[in-house]
């Protein structure tokens, strides 16, 4: 009876939680693209650097999204050199088609429009009903809803380092909710009433705003202004869980009810900034700096990389961390994090 006094205790189970008892080592976490058939080649590089990077030392699932059904060519293809188990899923028609209440011959009219300006994708009707996807439904199809953090992989992606921890578990044990690499100014033309819509919808639920908040990466003028600086998802790593939430799910109900996914363009990359920037805690929102990134044009180059010992290939691009369309100072300064010393002396 004494004795067991004496012996030092082998764990204290108060303080594990089930994910770290359980004998699994990885996170509830899971990779996850959307993709045509046609995307096939433009991802199976793309995969196998991210199982050469990461994904073969931790073999989290993949998660495979199409609006029509995979080809027995993707799914043999991408199966074989994925280490975790890769799944494939049809998205119900009702999350990639258009509400009832959406007019078509102004949607029509807004995108000959675009076109006609010559904005990017400003023709298409697919990449609206992407977009679309991409802010409200991804996280709510059954595939998955096994799933609390993902990490957004594109075709025609690149990982330029080595990735030697789990960012899944860094989320987790620091209690973030958003992880990017590049931030950059969005086309007004893309998003022309999505602030005054946000505001309008801050008005009715004030209460989602958080008191410790990331606007100030948002606006320079106490929020009267859109600044256009978003977080570029198409590498996202972050919790499913912030946009199964209350806030989210209202915030994107109500702008999906103002149309402007078909009579605009607006993006998913807007979309989950403002929310992001808005409703979570600045410190919930993290900039993975040491996570080298390339979707064409634009690279994120972790800083001194060689020094850091991180193992990385040689960049074509230089990071674009600091380039005038970056909007990289401007999350610094949100963030009140110091510029790295080198950035004046390099860049101005
Ligand atoms: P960008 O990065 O904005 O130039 O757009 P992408 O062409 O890379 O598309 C964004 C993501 O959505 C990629 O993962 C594409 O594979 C995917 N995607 C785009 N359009 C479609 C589509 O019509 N169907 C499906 N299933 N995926 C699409
Ligand atoms: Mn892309």
């Amino acid at each position: 009876c004494f004795l067991l006094f004496l012996l030092p205790p082998m764990y204290d189970s108060g303080t594990l939680n089930p994910q770290q008892l359980s004998s699994d080592p990885r996170e509830n976490a899971t990779f996850v693209t959307l993709a045509r058939n046609s995307d096939l080649d433009g991802i199976m590089g793309t995969i196998r650097g991210v199982e050469d990077r990461f994904n073969h030392r931790y073999n989290y699932d993949w998660v495979f999204l199409n609006n029509e059904e995979f080809s027995d060519e993707f799914i043999k293809m991408t199966s074989q050199i994925i280490s975790g188990e890769a799944k494939y899923g049809v998205i119900p028609k009702e999350h990639w088609s258009y509400p009832d209440y959406i007019d078509k011959e102004k949607a029509a009219e807004g995108r000959k429009k675009m076109e006609e300006d010559g904005i990017i994708y400003g023709g298409s009707e697919s990449y609206r009903h992407m977009c679309r996807y991409e802010s409200g439904f991804f996280f709510q199809h059954p595939l998955m809803q096994d799933y609390r953090y993902y990490w957004r992989v594109e075709p025609d992606t690149l990982l330029l380092c080595d990735i030697n921890y789990d960012p899944f578990k860094y989320l987790r044990v620091n209690n973030k909710a958003y992880g990017f690499t590049i931030a950059l100014y969005e086309y007004m033309a893309t998003i022309p009433t999505l602030w005054e819509v946000t505001l309008k919808f801050l008005s009715s639920f004030p209460e989602y705003v958080h008191p410790h908040n990331l606007a100030k990466f948002l606006s320079e003028d106490g929020g009267q202004n859109y600044n256009r600086c978003h977080f570029w998802s198409n590498f996202e790593i972050a919790d499913a869980d912030f946009w199964r939430g209350d806030a989210y799910q209202n915030y994107f109900k109500f702008l999906d009810r103002m149309g402007g996914f078909f009579y605009e363009r607006w993006g998913d990359a807007p979309v989950h900034s403002l929310a992001a920037a808005l409703f979570l805690d600045r410190d919930q929102i993290h900039f993975f700096e040491d996570i080298g990134y390339y979707h064409p044009p634009y690279a994120h180059v972790p800083e001194n990389f060689l020094e850091r010992g991180l193992k990385c290939t040689f960049p074509e691009k230089r990071t674009f961390d600091w380039e005038g369309y970056s909007c990289m100072r401007h999350y610094y300064s949100a963030q009140d994090m110091e510029l790295p010393p080198q950035v004046d002396r390099i860049y101005w």
